[in-house]
């Protein structure tokens, strides 16, 4: 209990309004009944409306374009950096900020609150330390949040008014130090939940039971190569009401996290269609957005996985953005709970993680072998984000293999460049994991046209 004191410290700077204004059984109450019981906070909007056009897509992208956080522009950023960036920021009067733990190697783990409405959201990211994306979002949320008089002003009022929303942006400071995933220990955070041997864990699981929060967004990133749907497009964000049991039943706190996420995605599939997918739902009792379900928290994971041309996920920002403005207005006004959850299930799952690359058909010219042979070529890049630095996966007949790019190659011949290539005693092989660059050309003389250069600017370009 000893971490609860400090938590409830910072509830009473925080928070204090919460009891005075909101009955105490009134979340818990709410589990094992769902959206029907619980009574919704005063209607603003026509939900008739809001079925035909989801909410929140022009404002969501007024405050992601308005209200970016320009002092991270990359998705790669430390603690020091992050609150460099969001000092200035959470000064303003309408924020607090309390800290509510510290990490393995002593960095301050913060809240940043916002309103003072009875209904109370929490919203935590990068318990993984290399998965930022959300950080960038919630950092631009709260630079919204600090301006009464800009943009959206009428429903972010609605949120200050019914809507208590605490923020921890980087959870995990001391795994976001080294860009990996684990904290300082080698612990992953998100296993974390029910043995809380971390301080990180305990610090979430304090904030937790002192806000007592109806609404909770766990917020990640996920494998920038899974695929949105078997054959579908790369996932550019997957969604997740978790399950509270083995059985998966929609019941409880899980009611309300997926006419949440149902809100979300439909939100989401106007700005990237086939891009949103709905990640796996298998109960793991060590997890965080598991258990906060149980703990009476419907709670939405948000995993972003990575789209074409965008190295440094601004646009997944943005869209994070969007997503989330559109669910704090929806719990606000209380507009989910009309929600069809239809959205939701009818996303497609996240599915088999794609080779980056494959190359089909090509004939390979290899030095010391009269004939060129033909095979076909898969390959992953070491930065599947930034799609940077690619390298030999399989060689040979890869059929079925699915990748989110597929160079045709028929007819063509593939000339390695050397970086590919290891030479031995005068013979040549193709190695797995060399370092991946060649030209296609027309024909098998080393000279003959060139249809394509692979990585398209190797030449010249330093490798690694
Ligand atoms: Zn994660």
């Amino acid at each position: 209990m000893s971490h609860a004191t400090q938590s409830q410290n910072w509830l009473a700077r925080a928070t204090l309004v919460v009891a005075a204004t909101m009955a105490v059984g009134c979340s818990s109450s709410a589990v094992g009944t769902g959206a029907a019981s619980r009574p919704a906070p005063e209607r603003t909007r026509s939900s008739t409306l809001t079925a035909a056009l989801p909410c929140c897509l022009e404002a969501g992208r007024e405050v992601a374009e308005r209200y970016r956080a320009t002092g991270i522009t990359r998705r790669r950023f430390t603690h020091d950096e992050l609150w460099a960036t969001l000092d200035p920021i959470v000064a303003a009067p309408s924020l607090r900020v309390a800290e509510i733990g510290r990490s393995i190697q002593g960095r301050s783990i913060k809240a940043a609150t916002f309103g003072s409405g009875p209904t109370r959201v929490l919203l935590w990211s990068q318990m993984h330390g290399d998965e930022s994306t959300a950080t960038m979002s919630l950092a631009d949320l709260l630079g919204w949040f600090a301006d009464p008089a800009g943009a959206q002003r009428e429903m972010r009022d609605q949120i200050s008014r019914q809507l208590t929303v605490v923020m921890v942006p980087m959870l995990n400071p001391d795994g976001a130090e080294l860009f990996q995933r684990q904290n300082a220990v080698g612990v992953d955070v998100n296993r974390d939940a029910a043995s809380l041997a971390t301080p990180e864990g305990r610090a979430l699981k304090a904030l937790r039971d002192s806000l007592r929060p109806q609404f909770g967004f766990n917020l990640h990133d996920q494998n920038a190569r899974t695929l949105a749907g078997n054959g579908g497009k790369q996932a550019a964000i997957a969604l997740l009401a978790p399950a509270l049991n083995a059985q998966r039943t929609f019941e409880g706190a899980r009611i309300n996290a997926r006419l949440v996420a149902a809100g979300m995605a439909a939100v989401l599939d106007r700005e990237i269609p086939g891009r949103v997918a709905r990640y796996d739902d298998s109960f793991n009792p060590r997890a965080f957005g598991d258990l906060m379900q149980t703990w009476g928290t419907s709670t939405v994971l948000v995993e972003s996985g990575a789209m074409p041309g965008d190295p440094e996920k601004q646009r997944l920002r943005a869209l994070n953005v969007v997503a989330l403005v559109s669910a704090l207005d929806a719990i606000a006004t209380g507009r989910y709970a009309s929600t069809s959850p239809a959205a939701y299930d009818a996303l497609p799952m996240n599915a088999r993680q794609a080779m980056d690359v494959i190359i089909v058909g090509a004939s390979v010219v290899m030095p010391g072998h009269a004939d060129p042979f033909r095979v076909d070529l898969s390959l992953n890049y070491d930065e599947p984000v930034a799609r940077l630095h690619p390298r030999v996966r399989e060689v040979g007949d890869l059929r079925g293999v699915v990748a989110l790019d597929t160079i045709s190659a028929a007819g063509l011949f593939l000339h390695p460049q050397p970086s590919m290539l290891t030479e031995q005693g005068g013979y040549y092989w193709l190695r797995i994991d060399a370092p991946a660059a060649f030209t296609l050309r027309r024909g098998a003389d080393a000279r003959s046209e060139v249809v394509r250069s692979f990585p398209a600017e190797s030449r010249g370009r330093r490798e690694r």
